[in-house]
């Protein structure tokens, strides 16, 4: 028989799926989309995955190695998924597996550096002998892969690995972050040796003395319906004994006449609470409007872009939008920028959609994360367990949807749906569209203040375009007022970080009980620190900025690398003692607002307030529940939350977003703006919005507090145009890095010469961005606009050649280049 080749995908920076040979006693068991072990290097092993099936042989390969293992019995990943890697990898002008890398869960990923660990579950299951080997090994602290397979020699294979990951005894982690404890819970059955009803009979009949495990006992068959029809298998202990007078002793006393069985049980972590079902709401008469409409652009286009004003309710339209894929028996998709920032969507769809829903982002444990992968792909042959609506950050995309039918990008103009870091650098909105189009499934774009880029494919009809502007409560959209800081300065009349406009807002709110949103966009205390004497300002060490002051730990920080360091009580340049904060950060508004109001409950939502666990929940639900009056954060607070008795919104200072040095700077501004501003006044009166600024005369501050998204895209646009910037160019940014000064400043150069001799480019650099230095890596960056009309798969494998020629000279082996396309 002819020999079987297999190409596989490495997770690993390769441009190529590499060959390998299928041995006779693996051919039947070799599909496309399984998972191999194979070596690669001198000793390594890694999981890859098959990607296709040949019987010829490659030429200009010398030795090829076998497959040595299958780890699937299905293929974990579709060839509709492979076609989007590959969209991918040609797209964003990276490897296939940088893709692989990014779209598989950990859980997935197995290589010879993977760690292992007991879930420590208690589960009683069969083992085989050279399971129960490799689970003692692994009990004895032998964790990497690596010398797992180096103690068990023979007894070592991946498939053994994986069958107690399937029992869920063991799961793999990249790192050890949190120790992972699988949450179990009490259960009780009947014992199986109890098979018919005449045999509980008899054993009910032994209890007669036992009062009160007999009442126990009749009291469980009533519950679990034990030998009806319809009778459940197990019950957890805690909702046996609910309401009841009833022991846990009893249970045991049961337990051990071998009636009942009482054991632990693991409980799937994603599911903890309580769902109580709700149906959908209706909606009101305009977002009825502008559903029919979407439903009819849908008839011609593959996406629309629904533009429709905070508390719009555009949240309601997805429901319906979903609602109805579900009917059709499709699975839909519901991307949003952060997950730990969308809890009241979370709720809003686990209401309406129950067990139907899984959320996958990059914060859930390894675990967590392979068990919603296999949801969403069993959902065909199992759609009862398997999951049919997603909500997911932007690794969402690469989920193994076997029947996609909607895709919805919330707040599609938001930057956290790009990957900077690492390759590949995509836009899940992006690839939404372009899954919509694998998939035959529509796409719904949505946001208050649509990114100029989708605004564009709309009004090119490329995308339909909904409108929806009035709020559901028909309140009307906040007042903005634009105080002028420079002038409250001059007269003396700032109360501390506030304009008199402002202060006097804030305190009859307060008087009315409503609640006040303040927003700077710099955590820590101050920006940075300066020395009196000197004006010395301490930078990091190890990169091109300032450090934050944090005063609660009374360290300086860099927010690049988390250097840190003791706030020193002398200068460390002149020694003198008189150290002066600059600038304001969250923390220190949130002193400077304590002393002013003193009886508000203030709080403070932004990365140093939201690291622990459950922490932006309960900031979140302080609000709610009106137990904070003042809440003081960073963009954190733009991001969708709603709220129903937040009269004043705050912007403290617009001068830092509008002055940015980026040519989104002025859509940014608007955007996070606006959406702050949408925060207030959702439900119950008019709300009203001041905007500090020391440029009030500035055209886009008034176009901001008119609300007049259109005309500040038009001015825009005629910049953007004249400047050759998107959506009218593309834009491919490359980063080169060095840790030496002139050997980025060489390399850099010769990358550019070599790209200028593609006359048809417009390239600007190299040049130092605004940070020019990142843990002691020297940046330095070039910037290619390209014309709509040029060839982009062309240009971009131009681009990827003088790349790779500047990278294989010798000299310049130690420096690193990244290709950015779209970059943000
Ligand atoms: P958006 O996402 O457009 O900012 P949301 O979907 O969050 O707006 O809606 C704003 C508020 O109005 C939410 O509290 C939501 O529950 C409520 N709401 C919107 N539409 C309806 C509706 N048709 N029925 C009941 N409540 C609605
Ligand atoms: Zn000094
Ligand atoms: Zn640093």
């Amino acid at each position: 028989m002819a020999q079987l080749y297999a190409q596989v995908i490495l997770p690993l920076s390769l441009h190529d799926a590499y060959t390998y040979k299928v041995p006779a006693s693996l051919e039947s068991t070799v599909v496309p989309g399984k998972r191999v072990i194979v070596q690669f290097g001198a000793r390594k092993l890694y999981a890859a995955l098959v990607s296709s099936l040949s019987s010829t042989k490659p030429d200009n390969v010398e030795e090829i190695k076998e497959i040595q293992e299958v780890l699937d019995e299905h293929p974990v990943v579709l060839p509709r998924n492979f076609q989007l890697w590959h969209w991918m990898a040609q797209y964003y002008c990276c490897t296939l597996g940088d893709v692989f890398r990014a779209a598989l869960p950990t859980g997935l990923k197995l290589e010879s550096k993977t760690k292992v660990f007991l879930t420590g579950s208690e589960e009683e299951v069969a083992l085989s002998e050279t399971e129960s080997l490799m689970l003692r090994e692994i009990e004895n602290e032998t964790n990497i892969l690596a010398d797992l397979q180096r103690k068990l020699g023979t007894s070592f294979s991946y498939s053994t690995l994986k069958a107690l990951m399937n029992k869920n005894l063991v799961y793999a982690e990249e790192k050890i972050s949190r120790k992972y404890r699988p949450r179990t819970e009490a259960f009780v059955k009947l014992n199986s040796s109890i098979s018919s009803e005449k045999e509980l009979s008899e054993k009910l009949a032994l209890l007669k003395r036992a009062k009160k495990q007999e009442a126990l006992l009749h009291h469980f068959c009533d519950l679990l319906r034990v030998f009806e029809p319809d009778a459940l298998p197990e019950i957890s202990k805690k909702e046996l004994l609910q309401g009841t007078s009833f022991t846990p002793a009893l249970v045991k006393g049961l337990a051990e006449k071998h009636i009942l069985v009482d054991y632990q049980k693991q409980v799937s972590r994603l599911d903890e609470e309580q769902i109580e079902q709700v149906s959908i709401n209706m909606l009101n008469k305009y977002q009825a409007k502008a559903l029919e409409e979407i439903k009819h652009e849908f008839e011609t286009q593959q996406v629309v872009l629904i533009h429709g004003i905070t508390a719009s309710g555009k949240t309601e339209i997805y429901i319906h939008l979903i609602d109805e894929i579900l009917k059709l028996g499709k699975q839909a998709l519901y991307l949003v920028p952060e997950i730990a920032l969308t809890t009241q969507i979370i709720q809003r769809l686990k209401n309406v959609f129950g067990h139907k829903v899984g959320i996958y982002h990059s914060k859930l444990n390894s675990q967590e994360r392979v068990e919603i992968w296999e949801k969403t792909l069993h959902f065909a042959e199992k759609p009862d367990e398997g999951y049919q609506v997603i909500l997911g950050a932007r690794s969402g995309v690469f989920l193994p949807f076997s029947d996609l039918g909607l895709i919805i990008v919330d707040e599609e103009h938001e930057n956290s749906f790009k990957q900077f870091d690492p390759a590949p650098r995509y836009n899940a909105r992006d690839m939404a569209v372009v899954m919509g189009y694998q998939n035959q499934a529509k796409v719904v774009l949505g946001s208050a203040t649509p990114s100029y880029e989708s605004y564009h494919n709309a009004i090119t009809k490329k995308y339909g375009l909904v409108n929806l502007t009035k709020r559901h409560s028909e309140m009307e959209l906040p007042e903005i007022v634009v105080a002028d800081m420079k002038r409250a300065y001059k007269r003396k009349e700032m109360h501390s970080v506030l304009t008199p406009q402002l202060f006097e807002l804030v305190e009859s709110a307060l008087e009315n009980k409503e609640q006040v949103i303040l927003f700077q966009n710099r955590r820590g205390y101050s920006p940075y620190v300066e020395c009196f004497s000197c004006g010395n300002i301490p930078k990091c060490e190890r990169c091109d900025v300032s450090l934050t002051y944090h005063k609660y730990k009374m360290r300086l920080t860099c927010h690049y690398c988390g250097f840190s360091y003791q706030l020193p009580e002398r200068c460390d340049e002149c020694g003198s003692p008189e150290i002066k904060t600059r600038g304001f950060g969250t923390e220190k508004i949130e002193d400077e607002i304590k002393q002013l109001f003193r009886n508000a409950r203030i709080d403070r939502m932004d990365l140093d307030t939201t690291q622990t666990k459950n922490a932006f929940e309960k900031i979140v639900g302080k609000l709610e529940k009106r137990k904070t009056d003042i809440l003081i954060g960073t963009q954190m607070v733009t991001k969708g939350l709603d709220f129903d008795h937040v009269s004043v919104v705050g912007i403290l200072n617009a001068d830092n977003l509008i002055n940015f040095p980026d040519f989104r700077a002025h859509e940014r501004a608007f955007q996070l703006i606006s959406q702050v501003a949408g925060r207030a006044g959702r439900k119950h009166k008019r709300g009203k919005v001041v905007i500090q600024t020391t440029q009030p005369e500035h055209p886009l501050i008034d176009l901001i507090s008119r609300q007049d998204f259109k005309q500040a895209m038009k001015l825009q646009f005629e910049e953007r145009q004249l400047f050759k910037y998107p959506p009218f160019y593309r834009l491919i940014k490359i980063v080169v890095k060095h840790k030496n000064l002139e050997t980025v400043d060489r390399v850099a150069k010769h990358l550019a010469d070599l790209l200028r001799k593609n006359r048809s480019l417009v390239i600007l650099g190299p040049e130092f961005p605004m940070i020019s230095r990142i843990q002691l890596w020297h940046h330095k960056e070039i910037w290619i606009k390209i014309d709509r009309k040029l060839p982009l798969d062309q240009v971009k494998s131009g681009i990827m050649e003088a790349v790779k020629a500047v990278k294989s000279a010798p000299s310049n082996s130690n420096s690193q280049i990244n290709i950015d396309v779209d970059p943000f």
